[in-house]
């Protein structure tokens, strides 16, 4: 592995884009999965690299949200298995009736195993869809395939880095979908109930919080939270962050 100066000053990006590559060799990460990284990565330093508040408020929302849900299902695919499978796991153990299901876009059975291997390695109990049996409607090929057990009887699904045809035949079939996704213009983020615009892990750490925070919350209390931030509102508020930077940075002389 090349070694990364600490001093770099963007050392802990070149380490996650290091790491990334690793997977890549292992199997666990495709090549379209560096890509999406990459343009992760660009909306990230546009937002200036931190949960905003507009980002901390739709995790807020999140965490209501599955918490009050009945079937709440949390896909993985395999560059959240490589980036984020502690977060995942620490998830998981904050909202004991979430489960964890595979969810690839190449699927092989081996990277189907590879996922479910990271995922227990950090501490996932239970994981879902490495055999899935069911099918989602409106999808064609290896996308389609789903858990009985998990996504296909889900209620509400967060769906972190997923694709837009994918969120949106998650909508129609009558899920609550929660996306994480730096990009406030993709479709996946346009087409989600609650887009989390923020990073994989931040976003997840911060859902985490706000569930141990809010378990013991009244139904009535949870449910007004859960309803306190819109898909629209949220994307916007990204967007005028990103406005206003660039505006400030543009006014700054070096
Ligand atoms: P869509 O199909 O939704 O329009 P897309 O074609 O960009 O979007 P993908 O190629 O599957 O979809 O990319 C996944 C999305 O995940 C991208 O929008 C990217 O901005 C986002 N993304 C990538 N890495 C991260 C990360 N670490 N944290 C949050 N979001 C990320």
């Amino acid at each position: 592995m090349t070694v990364i100066p600490r001093s770099h000053p963007r050392y802990r990006s070149l380490l996650v884009r290091a790491g990334l590559a690793e997977e890549m060799q292992r199997g666990l990460v495709v090549p379209e999965g560096l890509m999406a990284h990459g343009r992760g990565e660009a909306f990230d330093y546009l937002l200036g690299e931190r949960t905003t508040p507009s980002a901390a408020r739709a995790a807020q929302a999140a965490a209501a949200r599955l918490l009050l849900a009945e079937r709440p299902v949390l896909s993985v695919n395999g560059n959240v298995a490589a980036l984020a499978s502690r977060e995942v796991a620490a998830l998981a153990r904050a909202i004991p009736h979430l489960r964890v299901e595979v969810n690839l876009f190449h699927r092989t059975p081996r990277r189907a195993e590879l996922v479910a291997h990271a995922l227990r390695a950090a501490g996932v109990k239970e994981v879902l869809g490495v055999r899935p049996t069911a099918r989602l409607r409106g999808l064609a090929s290896d996308r389609s395939w789903v858990d009985p057990l998990g996504i296909l009887r889900a209620d509400v699904v967060l769906v972190p880095l997923e694709d837009g045809d994918r969120a949106q035949a998650l909508v129609l079939a009558g899920k609550f979908v929660i996306a994480i996704d730096l990009n406030p213009l993709s479709r996946t983020a346009v087409v989600a109930q609650l887009p989390i615009i923020d990073e994989l892990s931040r976003a997840l750490s911060h859902v985490r919080r706000e569930a141990v925070r809010l378990r013991r919350k009244a139904p009535r209390t949870l449910r007004a939270i859960a309803s306190s931030a819109d898909g629209p509102a949220l994307r916007g508020e990204a967007l005028s962050t990103i406005r206003e930077r660039l505006l400030k940075l543009s006014r700054m002389r070096t």
